[in-house]
C-alpha cells in the first residue's frame, strides 16, 4: 500500500473505536492500513450541514445567535474551489464586550455547580458532537480544505479533549499543608479564574476550540471564543452543539469579525481574567503586552520550527512513515510539522530517495475527491510564502527532487516538495514553513544535529530517528523542546501536555497540567483551630 492510500482512513471504524482520547488515533488509523472510499460534491456537503441545523453564521451572546450590530457581515470561501461558502457577522467590540458581560453573569451559577454536574452536561456535548461527526467533518473540509477523512479525525481529536477534560477535572485536588502553629490549618483550594478569552487559529479550527474551552469549562471558567475569520463555520457548529447540550446561556459565548478590536476588548477588560491563544508568535507576543494592562493569566500556543534529526543508524522505514504522517497531516500546516529534515550524511542519500518515492504516492485534490491525501493551502498568502521560500533556497543552491511550484489544480494549491542542500542561512530554516515541503538540511555528528536543532527562537516539537538507545536519551534531553518524538510521527495527545519551551509559548494544553491555566490557587489559613 502506498503513503497516499495510508493517508486514508476508515471513518465508520471511528466511530467505534472511539474511546481513543487523541491525536494518535490517527496514526493509529494510518499503520492499520484502513482505507475508506471519498467522493462527494460539495454542494452536497453543504446540504447535508444545513439540515442537520449545523450551518451557523451569527456570533453567539448569552445563548442567543446575533447579527453583527451594525449588520456587518464578512465572506468566508471554500479554499477549494474559491467558492463564496457563507457570510458570516463581522462583529467587534461591542458584541466583544457584551459577550465577556454574559460570560461574567454566567460565571457565579456556572463555577458553583459540582464537577459532576458541569462534566454531565459537557458529556452530552460530547455525545453530539460525536452523532453529528460526519457532518462537522465536512464543513471543516469546506472551510478549511483538508481531506474529508481528516475532517472526520479532526472532530475525534476536539471531541477526545473534551471527554479527557470532563473527567480530569474530577481529579483536580487540592492540598493540606502541615500547620506550622499548633492551631492554625491551613489548605490550597484550587478555584476557576472567571471568564477566559479565547482566540484560535484556522488550521484545526473544531478541535484548537475545543482544545482551549474544554479545560477551561470544566474547571468552572465561563469562555469568549473568537475563531479565525478564515475559519469560524465548524466553531460555530460547535457553539449550536453547546446549546443543543443544555451548556447554560452565557458559558459559552462566541464573536468573529475585527480580530484587533475583539482581542482589544478581551485585553482591557478586567472582567477577562485569562487570555488562551494558539496563533502566531508575533499575534502572541502582542496579546501578552496586552494582557499587562489588566495583569492577566495567559496561555499562549505559538508557532513552531520543528526539528526531525535523522541518525545514520536510524530505520529508513520507520524514518520515512513517521515524517510522512507528521508532515503532510494537514498540508503541512500545522505548528508541529517538521520544518527543519536534519540528515546524517551517511544515511542522506538512502533517506532522501526513500523520502522522495513516497511523497511521489501523495495525491493532491480537492478535500472531497476519492483518494486525496492533501487538499489546498488556505490562502493566496501562505501559497505566496511557501513559494518565496523555495525561490531563495533555490536560488542559494538548494536542489528540488520532487515539487518546487504551484499544482496544476490552480488557486492554492502546492506541489509535495523535497528540497535537499538546504543551509541554515536560507530562509527555509529560520521561517516556518507551514505547507507541503520538506527542505533536508545535512550534518555530521551529534553535537552539530543538537546545535542546529537549538539553533532557533521556537521550541514547540522536535523529532528524533535513531535505534540507539542512548542516543535518544542524549538528545532527547539535550534539545530545547516541550514536545520531543523519538522513531514517532504524529505524536501529540489529549492526555499529554501540549506547548512550548521559548518563542513558542507559555503554558500547556492537554494532560492534567492543562487545567493549571485556568485555576487560581488560594491559599486558606485557619487559625485558632484547637
Ligand atoms: P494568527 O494570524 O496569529 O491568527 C490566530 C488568531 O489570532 C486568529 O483567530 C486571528 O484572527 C487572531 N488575531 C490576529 N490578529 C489579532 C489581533 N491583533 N488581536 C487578536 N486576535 C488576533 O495565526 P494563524 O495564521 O491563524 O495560525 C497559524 C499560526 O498558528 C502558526 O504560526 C502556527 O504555528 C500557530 N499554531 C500554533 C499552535 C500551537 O499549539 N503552538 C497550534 C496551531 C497553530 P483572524 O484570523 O480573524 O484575523
Amino acid at each position: 500500500m502506498t503513503y497516499g492510500s495510508q493517508l486514508l482512513f476508515i471513518v465508520s471504524e471511528g466511530f467505534s473505536r472511539f474511546g481513543f482520547h487523541n491525536l494518535l488515533l490517527i496514526c493509529h488509523f494510518y499503520r492499520q492500513n484502513f482505507l475508506i472510499q471519498i467522493s462527494m460534491d460539495p454542494q452536497s456537503a453543504i446540504a447535508q450541514v444545513k439540515r442537520a441545523g449545523l450551518f451557523r453564521t451569527q456570533g453567539l451572546i448569552g445563548g442567543k445567535w446575533m447579527d453583527a450590530y451594525d449588520g456587518k457581515t464578512f465572506e468566508v470561501y471554500n479554499p477549494a474551489t474559491g467558492e463564496v461558502l457563507a457570510n458570516v457577522a463581522c462583529m467587534g467590540k461591542k458584541e466583544a464586550n457584551d459577550a465577556i458581560a454574559s460570560a461574567h453573569a454566567a460565571f457565579t451559577s456556572w463555577s458553583k455547580l459540582t464537577t459532576a454536574e458541569r462534566s454531565k452536561l459537557m458529556r452530552k456535548w460530547y455525545d453530539l458532537l460525536i452523532a453529528h461527526q460526519t457532518e462537522l467533518g465536512q464543513l471543516i473540509t469546506l472551510e478549511q480544505g483538508k481531506p474529508v477523512a481528516e475532517g472526520y479525525n479532526e472532530v475525534l481529536i476536539g471531541a477526545s479533549c473534551l471527554e479527557f477534560f470532563l473527567e480530569e477535572v474530577k481529579h483536580c485536588y487540592g492540598d493540606i499543608i502541615p500547620q506550622t502553629q499548633a492551631d492554625r490549618r491551613m489548605f490550597v483550594l484550587k478555584q476557576p479564574v472567571g471568564v477566559v478569552g479565547a482566540i484560535t487559529p484556522w488550521n484545526l479550527p473544531l478541535a484548537m476550540a475545543l482544545r482551549k474551552v474544554s479545560p477551561a469549562m470544566a474547571c468552572g471558567c465561563t469562555v469568549v471564543i473568537k475563531p479565525s475569520e478564515l475559519t469560524p463555520l465548524s466553531a460555530l457548529a460547535v457553539a449550536e452543539l453547546a446549546l443543543q447540550a443544555g451548556i447554560p446561556p452565557g458559558v459559552f459565548n462566541m464573536v468573529m469579525g475585527f480580530a484587533p478590536e475583539i482581542g482589544d476588548a478581551f485585553l482591557a477588560s478586567p472582567k477577562v481574567r485569562a487570555i488562551t491563544f494558539t496563533g502566531s508568535t508575533a499575534v502572541g507576543k502582542m496579546l501578552l503586552a496586552g494582557a499587562a494592562q489588566t495583569v492577566k493569566k495567559t496561555s499562549m500556543e505559538l508557532g513552531g520550527n520543528a526539528p526531525s534529526m535523522i541518525f545514520d543508524d536510524a530505520d529508513l522505514e520507520v524514518t520515512v512513515k513517521g515524517l510522512m504522517i507528521v508532515k503532510f497531516f494537514n498540508c503541512g500546516q500545522t505548528c508541529i510539522s517538521p520544518n527543519r529534515i536534519l540528515v546524517q550524511e551517511g544515511i542522506h542519500d538512502k533517506f532522501a530517495a526513500a523520502l522522495t518515492k513516497a511523497v511521489q504516492t501523495l495525491r493532491v485534490g480537492h478535500g472531497f475527491d476519492e483518494g486525496v491525501t492533501q487538499g489546498p493551502l488556505i490562502n493566496q498568502a501562505a501559497l505566496h510564502k511557501i513559494e518565496a521560500l523555495v525561490e531563495d533556497a533555490v536560488s542559494q543552491g538548494a536542489k528540488v527532487l520532487v515539487g518546487g511550484k504551484r499544482h496544476s489544480l490552480g488557486l492554492t494549491f502546492y506541489e509535495p516538495t523535497v528540497l535537499v542542500d538546504v543551509t541554515s542561512d536560507m530562509l527555509i530554516s529560520s521561517t516556518e514553513i507551514f505547507g507541503p515541503v520538506l527542505a533536508l538540511q545535512r550534518f555530521k555528528t551529534e553535537e552539530e544535529a543538537i546545535h542546529l536543532a537549538n539553533d532557533s527562537n521556537a521550541g514547540l516539537a522536535g523529532y528524533i530517528y535513531t535505534e540507539n538507545l542512548r542516543r535518544c536519551w542524549r538528545v532527547a534531553e539535550a534539545i530545547e523542546f516541550g514536545i520531543v518524538g523519538v522513531n514517532d510521527g504524529l505524536i501529540p495527545a489529549a492526555s499529554a501536555p501540549f506547548g512550548g519551551f521559548k518563542q513558542s509559548g507559555l503554558g500547556r494544553e492537554g494532560s492534567k497540567y492543562g487545567l493549571d491555566d485556568f485555576l487560581e490557587i488560594k491559599y486558606l489559613c485557619l487559625g485558632n483551630m484547637v
